[in-house]
């Protein structure tokens, strides 16, 4: 105290007052401390998914804003492994924990695209024309090249003029249909992305 000049003392008292004022007339900063933060994941519409990296397929939960109304943007903001899932109990490998980045990423495809021949091009088209383009360009192809029987007149059923490369985010049921269907049609260049 001894140090302190006139003016320095009448700045710390005048600085003092000013706080408790402040305090007494409701400002005290003790109400926003004690206050509960808010939980992020609050109003999130939860879904659950499979990590579409590798044939791991871990569960995962993704939490988005919007409830699907008519104004509402739906915008996925967290992702997490979920521990209901007996292959990951809630675990995710960093590839698996940097999905967020993914699903927001510049360049993630999100619709189908054509780029004519010729062209240096692409496209965006609907998700009908592209299905209607794929089934005429599959039938066409299965159609000049089928192999029903071989040199020796065995029957072998093989179309081997197309491949087909499956998702791995897909359950074992869809697994199951998807090879169904590839086998059905012939084909015996079939693989999945999993293993990619
Ligand atoms: S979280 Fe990792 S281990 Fe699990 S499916 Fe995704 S990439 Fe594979």
């Amino acid at each position: 105290m001894a140090d302190l000049t006139r003016r320095q003392f009448l700045k710390v008292t005048g600085t003092t007052l000013a706080a408790s004022s402040l305090a007494l007339i409701g400002f005290s900063p003790s109400p926003v401390l004690a206050e509960v933060r808010q939980f992020k994941l609050a109003r999130a519409t939860e879904t659950r998914n499979t990590c579409p990296y590798c044939s791991v397929a871990c569960g995962i939960l993704m939490y988005g804003l919007g409830d699907g109304a008519k104004n509402a943007q739906a915008n996925i903001f967290h992702i997490e492994g979920d521990p209901d899932h007996p292959v990951n109990r809630g675990t995710l490998c960093p590839k698996g924990a940097g999905l967020l980045d993914f699903v927001h990423s510049k360049s993630r495809l999100q619709f189908p695209e054509y780029r004519a021949p010729g062209s240096d091009k692409w496209q965006r088209i609907s998700w009908a024309d592209a299905l209607d383009r794929i089934a005429k360009l599959l039938k066409a192809d299965r159609d000049a090249n089928f192999i029903e029987k071989n040199v020796d007149g065995l029957t072998v059923n093989r179309w081997l003029s197309t491949g087909m490369l499956a998702a791995s985010a897909s359950s074992n049921e869809v697994g199951y249909l998807t090879h169904k269907v590839a086998r059905s049609l012939g084909l015996l260049a079939f693989d999945n992305q999993a293993r990619v």
